[in-house]
């Protein structure tokens, strides 16, 4: 099945230019999904296409006129919804929503620009609000590509090599346990001899525990979500005496 995802942009180039590239370029071609990415200045119907206007009750910044989106997306067969809105003020996105998501047929994203949208379509035409974090971007077209980018790579295929996105951060409820590569000795830090040892069994413990300690140290609200740490896993963690130290090498 191929994901279907619309993005309503005033800067569909912005969006299409980066859909192209990389992982989610060559996601596309192999049809694992399909961007429509439609500019809603375009639906504008005065003169001047003005898309934006002054808000009531006064203050700085213009605020994006209703008509221009709801038409957008009245006007366009097989659109699917949810339609989710990129605002500051929305539910921050999380792996989960992006897991929720590349289960469905597709869905729909409203890039806003300027001060934002008029309540009016938030309240209509949008089902959900979708933020980033606790930052004001200018536009919603680089939290528009977070979102397809975290969902694409989800998808079978999505990756082109399906076991990549399984062991990585959140996926399991904690945080990725840390990579190496070459050379084994770089500028006296050597790689943990675990994972040089090519024993399969305590290389996945090791990077168990590892992912354990680091996401204890960073982000304990991840573990207490998890029910905290099974007995087996204290035991794990005592034994490869990662439990206090867990930015060392071990
Ligand atoms: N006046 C608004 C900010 C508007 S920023 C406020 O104070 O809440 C312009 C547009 O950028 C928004 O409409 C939204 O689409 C996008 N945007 C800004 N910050 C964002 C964030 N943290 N997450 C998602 N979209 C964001």
């Amino acid at each position: 099945m191929t994901l279907r995802i619309d993005v309503l942009s005033l800067f569909p180039e912005a969006v299409s230019a980066y859909a192209d590239t990389s992982v989610l370029g060559r996601a596309r071609e192999r049809g694992v999904w399909e961007l429509f990415v439609h500019d809603f200045r375009e639906r504008a119907t005065d003169a001047h296409r003005s898309v934006d206007d002054t808000p009531y009750g006064g203050g700085a910044g213009m605020v994006l006129r209703p008509e221009p989106i709801a038409r957008t997306i009245e006007a366009t067969p097989g659109l699917r919804r949810p339609v989710i809105a990129l605002t500051p003020s929305g539910e921050t996105f999380t792996h989960e929503m992006a897991a929720r998501l590349a289960q469905l047929d597709g869905f729909t994203l409203l890039c806003g620009r300027y001060e934002g949208f008029d309540q009016r379509i938030l309240d209509t035409v949008v089902d959900e609000e979708v933020s980033l974090g606790d930052f004001v971007l200018a536009g919603g077209e680089l939290a528009a590509l977070c979102v397809i980018e975290a969902v694409v790579r989800l998808l079978p295929g999505g990756l082109g090599n399906d076991a990549s996105s399984v062991e990585e951060s959140f996926g399991d409820g904690l945080l990725e346990y840390p990579h190496y590569t070459r050379p084994a000795r770089w500028r006296d830090l050597e790689v943990p001899q675990t994972l040089l040892s090519g024993n399969h069994a305590a290389i996945a413990r090791w990077r168990h525990a590892r992912a354990l300690a680091l996401t204890m140290a960073r982000r304990p609200d991840l573990i207490e979500r998890r029910g905290g740490l099974s007995r087996a896993e204290r035991e794990m963690l005592d034994e490869l005496g990662v439990l206090e130290s867990p930015g060392e090498n071990g």
